[in-house]
C-alpha cells in the first residue's frame, strides 16, 4: 500500500524536463572531520545482537566495540517516511509535518499521499506544455545537511527517504530516494504476462501490477507495455470533472478518454520451446533470455507527441518458457542521465553519477516486494533482484566517499528492511504462514542481507580516510505480522464510530487513486466521534475541524481521549486473552511544532504480532476485529508500539548522552562539526 505514494502523478512523468545544470564541485574544506552515516531501513538490534555474538557481523562488532553498540529511539508513529524525516530535522513529527504515509481532507475524510504534493502542468492548445509539473515536498523543518551546509560542511546525501522531490543542499549534493516514482508515477507498477493467465485475472492487482495474458500465433505473441498517463489526456479528464455535466454524460466523456489515457509501447515476443527461451522485440532493443534469466537495463522511450517524450528504463526476467511462458517486467524506472524531473540536486549530479559508474535503479521502493507478495515472482528472483539494488546504491555509497570532497557522506540502503518485510515468515515458527520445508531453503535470506551490509560497512571503512568517524544505523526495528486489526471495525464495536446500516465493501487503492471508489461508505458522521486512518493514526471528529465533526475542544477533546486510550488498552486476543495494545499516546504528549494541526489526536502501538489491517489504513471497517496475516509480507513495524521496536545505531565514537534517539542524529552531526544547533532541535548531541 505504501506503494501508492505518487499514482495520478503520471502527469509530472509525462513532461519532458530539461534538468538544470550547476557545477557539482563544493569549494575546498576548512574542517578536518569526516563522518560517514550509513543507514539501514529496518535493521532490528536484537537480530544484529545475535548474529554479532555469533561472529556472523564482524565489522559491526569490530565498530562497536571501538565505539558502542546501542538501540535507537524511533518516530511516534515507527514508519520509515516519519523517522527518516525525525532523522533529517532532529524532531518530532510536529516539527516535519510526516506524521504517516497518509494524509486525510479534514472536510471530507478523503485520504490522500503523505508524503508529496503535486502541481498539474497546463497545456496551450491542449499540447504544448506550459509551465513545469512541480511535485512539492510535504515535509517541513530544516534539514540537518541543509544547516551543516550553510556553514560550509559538504555533504553527499544519497537515497535517504523522504528527498523527492530533492532539496538544494548548500555546499552539497543529494540524490533523491522514496518517493522518487517510476514512470507511471507510481511506488512500482511491475508487469506480468503469460500464456497461463486466465482473463479473469487479467488487469490491475490492488498492490500494482498490470497482469496480460499472452496469445501466441505459432510461435509469435504481440502485446503492450503500458506506460505513463498522457498528460494532456489526464489535464481534458480534470476539466471533464470540473465541469459537473449530468453523470450519463460524464461517464460517457470518462470512458472515451480513459482508453487513450496510457501510452503504450507494442513489443514481440518470440517463443523457442525446444530450446526454452524467447527473444523479445520492443522498440530498438532485441532481448534474448533463457528461462530464468534477467535482462540489463533496457532503455525504453514513451512518446507522447512529437514535442514530448518521456525516457525510462526496465529489466525483463523470463520466469518460464517450456509449456506456459511468463514473462516479468520490472517497474519502468526513471534514467539517471535523463530523469523526468529532476531526481538530484544540482539536477547535473544523477548524470555524474551516471557518467562515473554507468546506469542504476533510480526508484525509490527499488526492492521487487509487490509482485512476490501476488506470487508472481519467486523468493529466488526477489533476492536476486533484491541483492542488485542493495549494490546499486552501494556503489553510490563508495564512489562519494572515493571522491574525497565531502566532509560529510549519508547514503540509505533499504533492502535490509524490504528483506525483512517479506522474509520474516521464515524465521518466525509461529507466524500463520510458516512453512518449515520453505524456512529451510530461506530462513538464512534476512542473515545473508545484514552479512552484506556488514561487508559494505568493511568496504567503507577501506575507503575512507584516516581518522573518518562511521555511524551505522537504522531507523526502526521489526516485528511480526501474524494477525491485522480492524481498528475502525473496533470503534464501531465499541460505539465510538456509527454506521447508517450494512456493512461497508473492501476498500482497494483505485478507491483511492483511482476515483472509484467512495470512502467512509455509511458512515455517520453525526454520531462518530472518532475514525482511524493510515498506520494506527486516530482521529477525532472535531466539529470546526471535520468536515461534520460533533466533538468539541477542550474538556470533551480530553475526556474522550482519556476514555479511548483507556479502553484501547483492554483490547485483547479473543483466542489466546492476549493484550493487543501495549501503549496508546495522545497528541499533546508526543508531538509538539508547528505542523501540529495536523496531526493524529491518538498513535495506538500494537504488540508484537499484531499490526493494523489494511483496511483499516483505508478507512475501512471489514467484519471481525482480527485475522490471520496470509500474505508473505509478514514482518513489518508500522503501528507498533514505538517504544518496543527501535533501531540500532553502531559508531565508532562513544554515546555520552544518556538517550539515544533516532531525532539525536541532526544534533549530533551539527555538533560534530561545531556547527550552531537550531534551537528547534528536540535531540541533543549523542557525542
Ligand atoms: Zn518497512
Amino acid at each position: 500500500m505504501t506503494k501508492t505514494i505518487l499514482r495520478g502523478a503520471a502527469v509530472l512523468a509525462a513532461v519532458l524536463v530539461v534538468a538544470g545544470g550547476c557545477s557539482s564541485s563544493p569549494q575546498p574544506s576548512s574542517f578536518k572531520q569526516k563522518l560517514v552515516i550509513l543507514g539501514f531501513d529496518g535493521m532490528d538490534p536484537r537480530l544484529l545482537e545475535r548474529w554479532m555474538d555469533e561472529g556472523k557481523l564482524p565489522t559491526f562488532k569490530k565498530l562497536a566495540a571501538e565505539g558502542g553498540f546501542y538501540r535507537l529511539e524511533t518516530s511516534t508513529s515507527p514508519e520509515s517516511p516519519t523517522s527518516w524525516a525525525s532523522f533529517a530535522v532532529g524532531g518530532n513529527a510536529g516539527k516535519h509535518n510526516i506524521f504517516d504515509f497518509l494524509v486525510r481532507d479534514v472536510k471530507t475524510y478523503v485520504p490522500d499521499l503523505g508524503m508529496v504534493r503535486r502541481e498539474m502542468p497546463s497545456f496551450l492548445f491542449d499540447f504544448v506544455p506550459m509551465g513545469k509539473p512541480k511535485a512539492v515536498s510535504l515535509r517541513g523543518g530544516t534539514s540537518f545537511w541543509v544547516t551543516a551546509g550553510r556553514a560550509g560542511v559538504r555533504s553527499s546525501i544519497l537515497t535517504v527517504p523522504v528527498t523527492f522531490p530533492p532539496e538544494e543542499v548548500p555546499s552539497g549534493v543529494m540524490l533523491s530516494g522514496l518517493p522518487l516514482p517510476d514512470i507511471r508515477g507510481t511506488v512500482g507498477t511491475f508487469y506480468y504476462f503469460a500464456t497461463d493467465l486466465s482473463r479473469y485475472e487479467e488487469g490491475n492487482t490492488e498492490m500494482g501490477g498490470i497482469l496480460k495474458r499472452l496469445v501466441f500465433e505459432g510461435d509469435v505473441a504481440r502485446t503492450e507495455l503500458v506506460g505513463p498517463s498522457n498528460p494532456i489526456i489526464s489535464a481534458r479528464m480534470q476539466e471533464v470533472r470540473q465541469k459537473q455535466l449530468p453523470h450519463e454524460q460524464e461517464r460517457a466523456a470518462m470512458a472515451e478518454l480513459e482508453a487513450q489515457r496510457d501510452v503504450t509501447l507494442p513489443f514481440t515476443i518470440r517463443w523457442n520451446r525446444a530450446e526454452r527461451t524467447a527473444t523479445i522485440e520492443i522498440q530498438d532493443a532485441t532481448i534474448r533470455l533463457a528461462e530464468g534469466q534477467w535482462s540489463k537495463w533496457v532503455p525504453l522511450e514513451f512518446r507522447i507527441n512529437f514535442l514530448m517524450r518521456v525516457h525510462g528504463m526496465a529489466q525483463f526476467y523470463l520466469i518460464k518458457a517450456s509449456d506456459d511462458l511468463q514473462l516479468y517486467i520490472s517497474p519502468v524506472n526513471w534514467r539517471p542521465e535523463k530523469p523526468v524531473m529532476p531526481i538530484s540536486a544540482p539536477g547535473s549530479f544523477s548524470k555524474d553519477l551516471y557518467d562515473r559508474l554507468g546506469t542504476f535503479r533510480t526508484l525509490g521502493w527499488a526492492e521487487a516486494t509487490w509482485p512476490l507478495n501476488e506470487d508472481r515472482i519467486d523468493e529466488k528472483a526477489f533476492m536476486d533482484d533484491l541483492y542488485r539494488a542493495f549494490d546499486d546504491r552501494a556503489q553510490l555509497i563508495l564512489q562519494q566517499i572515493d571522491s574525497r570532497k565531502y566532509d560529510l557522506v549519508v547514503g540509505v540502503i533499504e533492502s535490509t528492511d524490504r528483506v525483512q518485510h517479506m522474509f520474516w515468515r521464515f524465521i518466525d515458527p509461529t507466524h500463520p504462514m510458516y512453512d518449515a520445508e520453505q524456512a529451510a531453503m530461506w530462513g538464512d535470506a534476512i542473515e545473508r542481507v545484514y552479512r552484506r551490509a556488514d561487508l559494505l560497512v568493511a568496504e567503507v571503512v577501506e575507503h575512507v580516510e584516516p581518522g573518518t568517524d562511521i555511524v551505522v544505523l537504522s531507523d526502526h526495528g521489526f516485528h511480526s505480522f501474524k494477525h491485522g486489526v480492524n481498528l475502525n471495525t473496533w470503534l464501531i464495536e465499541e460505539g465510538f464510530m456509527a454506521r447508517q446500516q450494512q456493512p461497508v465493501g473492501d476498500k482497494n487503492l483505485d478507491d483511492m487513486f483511482g476515483g472509484g471508489g467512495q470512502f467512509w461508505e455509511n458512515v455517520d458522521w453525526s454520531r462518530t466521534k472518532a475514525y482511524s486512518l493510515g498506520l494506527g493514526q486516530i482521529y477525532f471528529n472535531m466539529r470546526g475541524r471535520e468536515g461534520q465533526g460533533i466533538v468539541s475542544e477542550g474538556e470533551e477533546y480530553k475526556q474522550l481521549a482519556d476514555e479511548l486510550s483507556a479502553r484501547l488498552m483492554t483490547m485483547t486476543d479473543p483466542k489466546t486473552g492476549q493484550r493487543i495494545v501495549t501503549g496508546v499516546y495522545k497528541r499533546d504528549d508526543v508531538y509538539s511544532g508547528p505542523y501540529m494541526a495536523n496531526a493524529p489526536d491518538l498513535q495506538v502501538g500494537f504488540a508484537d504480532g499484531y499490526r493494523v489491517s489494511w483496511q483499516t489504513s483505508l478507512g475501512g471497517s471489514p467484519p471481525g476485529l482480527l485475522y490471520d496475516n496470509l500474505r508473505k509480507w509478514s514482518g513489518d513495524h508500522c503501528s507498533f508500539d514505538y517504544k518496543g521496536i527501535p533501531g540500532a545505531i553502531i559508531t565508532t565514537r562513544k554515546v555520552t548522552s544518556d538517550q539515544v534517539r533516532i531525532i539525536d542524529i541532526a544534533p549530533t552531526v551539527l555538533k560534530y562539526f561545531g556547527v550552531p544547533i537550531p534551537k528547534e532541535m528536540d535531540g541533543k548531541p549523542l557525542f
